[in-house]
């Protein structure tokens, strides 16, 4: 089935068409680990899991890069303010490197626990200084840098394509209409790829450069760990809305600055994480964390099908009620799940007949087209509700579908088989128990048995045991 994607380079749904065939080389710009994620973060990593997901279903070999940052993000995305990570090791007391093995680990956890599924290559900024001046060096080279004030800066006048994604418009680009806050920059969207010591007095990290002892920008990075791990042209690149107007914009110019080359075939980008109608980001102070839902008796998974819920590139408002309902709907589809798995016994598995097949159809149909997310879950809930598909087959079809949904559906309904099975072995021993005229066990068994709502009739043939049925 043909996978459609909105790409944001060109603004269309485009049919995917991988570099390789039967391969994907993704590219997701990972955490900056001076803090937990945030909800709002974790949303972007859930559409970035789908998509992943969507990919693999339709038989493809996804190789996932995902960088971790911890160094070079200062408070604002265009080079103002202080580094992120020197700011919060100051205010928690703690050294840089502690402080990102600490959130680094948390972040991973989080991941973990949202079943998303871990990337094919992890890397980390400061495990790639060498790289990322080579791609400085490349880029002058190219007559694409100038240096002023100690510091490395990417010219954006000598590559016209600058912005090309994003739409920036030329004119305001060329007048320099924003406010303009570093007076060595020739233009105020030209921005640092390697800064020197004479930026901040209490940067910790700190690496010899032909340019002096300093430190990276924070968009080198992902231009050149992407290519260090996928090549210099790369299927797909993702991250949330707000990185298109700098960060993409201005790792767009680096890599293509550095190739000459187009560099990226698609670029998705997730919708975000709305509190209170704004946006949900840890400088406003307000933010959750999956801890936080955590804490408050929620399940992982109940954020996870939350953001299930909605399309990826429509912002999602968040509200203790919202996520009630989706904790109610997803323990819902389990009892589902979990009675689907006591009905169908493997004594009446025939292949998928054409009802199932179809709603089969549908949903995958649904996520193909741009990971059309709302449309496939409303064809989950009513393959659940259809009763003229017989219940194994509809147990499959919903098990391939949670291989894209990532609910743990297989757990539950597996869990019901060794729930049954251990059922079924309490029988027997009960069996075993009458036929050598042990009453007061058999008794014993069958009163066990009714605490888990299973009556058991003895007949010549032997018992019969049913279940007392739950709506
Ligand atoms: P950061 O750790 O700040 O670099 O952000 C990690 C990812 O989360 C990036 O891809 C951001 O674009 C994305 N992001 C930030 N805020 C939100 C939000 N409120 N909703 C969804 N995604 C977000
Ligand atoms: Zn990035």
């Amino acid at each position: 089935m043909a996978v459609k994607l909105f790409n944001t380079d060109g603004r269309a749904i485009q049919e995917f068409v991988p570099i390789t065939q039967g391969k994907v080389g993704m590219y997701t710009c990972g955490p900056t680990v001076y803090n937990y994620a945030h909800i709002g973060n974790l949303r972007t990593y859930l559409f970035e899991d789908l998509l992943r997901r969507t990919l693999e279903h339709d038989g493809y070999s996804v190789t996932h890069v995902m960088n971790v940052t911890d160094i070079g993000h200062l408070t604002d995305d265009a080079d103002a303010g202080e580094d992120k990570m020197v700011k919060s090791a100051r205010e928690k007391g703690m050294s840089v490197w502690d402080l990102a093995a600490f959130y680094t680990k948390a972040f991973f956890e989080d991941l973990e626990r949202l079943n998303i599924e871990q990337p094919t290559i992890v890397c980390r900024a400061t495990d790639h200084i060498p790289e990322m001046i080579a791609l400085v060096e490349r880029l002058k080279e190219r007559g694409l840098t100038y240096e002023a004030g100690g510091n490395v800066y990417f010219d954006i006048s000598r590559f016209p394509d600058y912005g090309r994604m994003a739409l920036l418009d030329r004119q305001e680009l060329q007048s320099g209409a924003r406010i303009e806050i570093d007076p060595q920059k020739r233009n105020p969207r030209d921005f640092v790829l390697w800064f020197t010591t004479s930026k901040f007095e209490r940067q910790a990290m700190l690496w010899d450069s032909p340019w002096g002892r300093g430190y990276p920008g924070w968009h080198l990075e992902c231009s050149a760990m992407s290519m260090k791990y996928l090549g210099e042209h790369i299927d797909i690149h993702c991250g949330g809305v707000d990185h298109v107007p700098v960060h993409h914009t201005n790792e767009i110019a680096q890599s293509e600055g550095a190739t000459g080359a187009h560099w990226v075939n698609y670029w998705l980008h997730g919708e975000f994480l709305l509190l209170n109608k704004e946006r949900m980001a840890k400088s406003s102070g307000e933010f959750l964390t999956l801890s936080a839902l955590i804490d408050r008796g929620y399940d992982p998974l109940d954020y996870r099908y939350f953001c299930l819920g909605s399309h990826y590139r429509t912002q999602l408002q968040s509200s203790w009620e919202a996520l009630d309902g989706a904790r109610a709907a997803r323990l819902n589809l389990m009892e589902r799940i979990g009675r689907l798995a006591e009905e169908a016994s493997p004594s009446d598995g025939a292949p998928i007949g054409p009802a199932a097949a179809a709603f089969r159809e549908e949903f995958f149909e649904s996520l193909a087209n741009d990971l059309g997310m709302p449309k496939a879950m409303a064809v989950l809930w009513a393959l659940l509700k259809a009763d003229e598909v017989a219940p194994l087959e509809r147990l499959t079809v919903v098990l391939e579908m949670d291989q894209v949904l990532g609910l743990g559906l297989a757990q539950t309904a597996a869990r019901r088989d060794e729930l049954e099975s251990e059922l079924l072995a309490l029988v027997r021993s009960r069996e075993e128990a009458r036929a050598g005229r042990d009453w007061a066990r058999a008794d014993e068994i069958r009163r066990q048995l009714a605490e888990r709502g299973i009556t058991v009739e003895d007949t010549p043939k032997g018992s019969r045991w049913s279940r007392a049925h739950r709506m």
